[in-house]
């Protein structure tokens, strides 16, 4: 039986496999073919849109790919206040979103007293829509506590799983022990949890990427987030090239025969290193997609790379745009919650 087949029969694959699918373009078009179908029993033609605040830039971390690090001297640093974030919420609401994502660095202003704040004052004015946290690191005690405000749903990227290559991505303050720990106790707390990987990142290596793989395998997530790896100038990797959309594309399909059930988006950053990235990555396996509620006054400060799109759209444009492209791509965006579906049902 040929790979691409035995992948969609939810066969494992052994790493000699696994690496034969993701070095080489032969199997694109079965990969993409074969995801999409399988998109396609689970979640049909739906795409689910994501409201995504972007809330603080400050960061108390140093990861040398990001462009709000702490060590950027030049990023000009902003922090919505509780009422600015709401009337994104607001706003949002209105124009259909019933999950709003709260991305921040981590920023130790935002306690757990502040941001519990925040997300039960948004549970409450829009109890027919989620929370979702995306602000890092943080304790299990902390997690609980906003689990119990009502964020239901936590991204965390683990970047990568491979210890060593985590070290030359991170200062070594920061170990991918840690991040694996934070992703487990999230899980364990009741999250329905988020991870993924950059692709194409300084040093990273087709093994690494299986490790990605596997490590994805064992953490059973509900959402998984790719993109390619963007260059930002002030940072220590401004030398390094972006990764690529065609690789991330394969991932993707890879990922969507690997998890049917996961809720996939096609990230901005995909946008950025192909025009038609986040047409090609709902063509691929994607079945999410996270336009921009913030302020435009602070959008253009949120660069965790060069080169960002959608900074200058008010959100009803980046809506009218991102559901045209969703039409022209063949799916339709839905006002729903989109929870995940495990019991891989069909529509
Ligand atoms: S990647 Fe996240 S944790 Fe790292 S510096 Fe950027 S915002 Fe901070």
């Amino acid at each position: 039986m040929d790979t691409v087949k035995k992948l969609a029969l939810s066969r494992d694959l052994d790493d000699g496999e696994l690496s034969a699918l993701i070095s080489s373009d032969r199997f694109d078009g079965e990969l993409r073919e074969q995801a999409d179908a399988v998109r396609r029993k689970v979640y049909g033609d739906a795409v689910f849109i994501r409201g995504l605040v972007e809330f603080t830039n400050y960061c108390k971390n140093d990861c040398y790919y990001c462009g709000i690090r702490r060590g950027n001297k030049n990023a000009e640093r902003f922090r919505l206040t509780a009422d600015e974030i709401l009337a994104c919420c607001e706003e949002g609401h209105a124009l259909g979103f019933r999950t709003f994502v709260l991305q921040g660095g981590e920023d130790p202003f935002f306690d757990d007293g502040t941001l519990c704040g925040i997300v039960s004052s948004i549970r409450e004015r829009f109890p027919d829509s989620a929370v979702t946290l995306s602000v890092g690191e943080r304790s299990r005690d902390s997690y609980l506590e906003l689990y119990r405000a009502g964020a239901e749903r936590y991204l965390l990227r683990h970047e990568t799983a491979d210890n060593a290559h985590y070290g030359r991505l991170h200062p070594s303050v920061m170990s991918a022990e840690n991040r694996k720990k934070c992703l487990f106790d999230l899980k364990e707390i009741g999250y329905q949890v988020g991870s993924g990987f950059m692709v194409g990142s300084p040093y990273q290596t087709v093994e690494n990427i299986v490790c990605d793989l596997r490590f994805l395998k064992e953490l059973d997530p509900d959402m998984i987030g790719i993109g390619p790896f963007v260059t930002h100038s002030e940072t220590p990797f401004a030398n390094f090239e972006s990764g690529s959309a065609e690789l991330t594309l394969r991932l993707l399909s890879i990922l969507r025969l690997m998890f049917p059930h996961a809720l996939i988006p096609a990230t901005t950053s995909l946008g950025t290193v192909s025009p038609t990235g986040r047409e090609d990555g709902l063509r691929s396996g994607a079945n999410v997609v996270m336009p921009n509620l913030s302020p435009v006054r602070v959008r253009n400060k949120y660069l965790l790379y060069d080169g960002k799109i959608c900074t200058g759209e008010e959100s009803a444009q980046c809506v009218a745009c991102l559901d045209a492209r969703v039409r022209s791509a063949g799916y339709r965006i839905v006002t729903d919650r989109g929870d995940v579906r495990r019991d891989g049902g069909s529509v």
